[in-house]
This record gives structure tokens, sequence and C-alpha cells, in this order.
């Protein structure tokens, strides 16, 4: 049987039969490949299937039963249920990646730090990853199957091209800056409030002449969501700050300068990058509220 990441993940769980599935040859029109159990496609969703745009064989009357099963509301293999509720989880609330060499593993939000060291790792043999961001899309059908170094991962709703080893280093420089204040919406947009600016002006600077130019890329936007601030490191700088300022000293990088206009130095940092609206944070912010600093 051809493979995908839905089969492997059905193998995973014990491949179970699913109610109304049969002996069936046809390709599915979900994965596009053929099938040996499955159903009438009509039998299976009728109007609830909404993601016609991006299916295999759009048309196909079939679908396989791995596929109809990664659609049902089953945990991921692995998953002990909680008996208080019965429902459980449903492969979608998860993130999954696997590999020939390493096996299977899922996680959520909370395993950022997990998934992070996986997706930058090297790769080889077959493997998948199917990350998940809302937990309402359906994610892993639509996961492409790799092997080797080179590969494509499911973010969402996109299909991201893996720089191998991170590119030269994105996540690991976003991470850097993202501890030393910017938040992640700011590094996003290329788009800086006058604090960030006035605390983490060589910083940002330094960033957005390295990898600037990639804020459009599929990659940029995993990389973002992938990265993560150092809390710890965070604070500490946030402390010193406060420290050298009810001292009346500034911190090391602080030069207390606010740039004269501010949407010109924002633009001029972003090169080629800038969108139309780049600077529009700093304009607003002459006498509006400065960012808490939070991530999203
Ligand atoms: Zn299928």
């Amino acid at each position: 049987m051809q493979l995908s990441p839905t089969r492997i993940l059905h193998s995973l769980a014990g491949a179970p039969s699913l109610d109304g599935c049969a002996p069936l040859s046809a390709p599915c029109a979900i994965c596009g490949l053929d099938s040996e159990r499955g159903m009438p496609w009509s039998r299976w969703q009728g109007t609830q299937f909404t993601d016609q745009n991006k299916i295999a064989r759009y048309g196909s009357d079939a679908i396989c039963e791995p596929c109809a099963w990664v659609h049902s509301w089953v945990a991921p293999p692995g998953i002990v249920l909680d008996p208080a509720k019965p429902k459980g989880p449903n492969l979608r609330m998860y993130s999954h990646f696997w590999s020939e060499a390493d096996g299977y593993w899922c996680g959520n939000k909370a395993d950022k730090a997990r998934m992070r060291a996986w997706v930058l790792a090297p790769k080889s043999g077959a493997w998948f990853a199917a990350i998940a961001d809302t937990g309402q899309k359906h994610v892993l059908p639509y996961t492409p199957l790799n092997r080797g170094a080179v590969g494509r991962v499911r973010f969402e709703e996109q299909t991201v091209i893996l720089p191998v080893g991170d590119g030269g280093g994105l996540v690991a420089a976003m991470c850097s800056l993202l501890t030393a204040g910017p938040t992640k919406e700011e590094v996003g947009q290329g788009d800086y409030w006058v604090r960030s600016w006035r605390e983490n002006e060589r910083e940002i600077r330094a960033f957005e002449r390295q990898w600037g130019s990639l804020r459009r890329r599929a990659w940029w936007t995993l990389a973002l969501w992938l990265a993560q601030r150092d809390e710890d490191e965070h604070g500490r700088r946030r402390e010193a700050r406060q420290m050298a300022a009810s001292n009346g000293r500034r911190p090391p990088g602080d030069t207390g300068r606010v740039p004269r206009a501010a949407r010109h130095v924002a633009a001029e940092a972003l090169g080629s990058a800038a969108g139309p609206d780049a600077g529009c944070q700093q304009a607003s912010l002459f006498g509006g509220a400065v960012g808490d600093g939070a991530e999203p």
C-alpha cells in the first residue's frame, strides 16, 4: 500500500476499522492514493466537508479508510483518555511528528521547545510534520511525506519548505530578538514600538539587516510561530533596565535616543521588505500607550 502521513498514523493506531467501510478499489478523493478499504464519498461527509480545494482527487467517489478515520473524532495514538471526559481530544488538537528514525510523537503549544528542536534537527529517511495552530483545521490529511534531508511540513493551511539547518539561523535569531524585548507582533510585521527602538535599536537593526528580506516567505511565518523568548533572561534584562533607570543611568546598548522620525527609521531598517504600513505603529505611538511586550 502506498504510504501517507494519514496512513502511517492510522497504522500506528492499530488500523481500526470504521463503520461503513468495506473493501474498495478506487482512488481516494482526499489523498489520491489507491484504497483497499473505504466508503463511497457520497455516503461519507456530504455537505459538511469544506476542504474541497485541498483534496487530491476531487470528483472521485471514494474515501479510503485511513482518510475517513483521520477526519473522525479520534485521539492520537498513545494519548491516554481522561475517564471523566469520554469524548476525549481529537487529532486536530495536536501537532504530529513522525520519522522512520525516531518514531511518532504529538504535542500542543506547551511543547513548542520540543517542536522547535524536532523541526530544526537534521532529517533522514521518511518523515513528516503536521503542525496545528488553531486546533480547528484538519492538517494531517494535507501533510506531505518526505524522504531525506530536504522536505516540506504542513503548518495549519500552508505547506512550508523547510530550509536545512534553519537556513542559517532564523529561528535562533528570532528567539534572541524576542528575548531582547520586541514582541512577536513587532517582529512579524517589522514594525517596532518606540520603546523597542529605544531599548534594542542595535539588535533590531542587525536582525532586520540579516533576515528582514525573508518576511514574506512561508518559512518566516512558521519560524516565528516556533520561536519563543527566554522568559528568565528577558525578565533579567528588564530588571536591569529598570534598575539603571532608577539610578539615572542607561543600560548598555540603550542610547536613550528615540529616532527623530520613527516612521523613516522603520522603513530604512526594513529595506525593500517594508510594506505600505511599515512604521504605522511608531506614528500612532506618539501620544499613545506602549505595548506591554506580551507575546501572542
Ligand atoms: Zn485517502
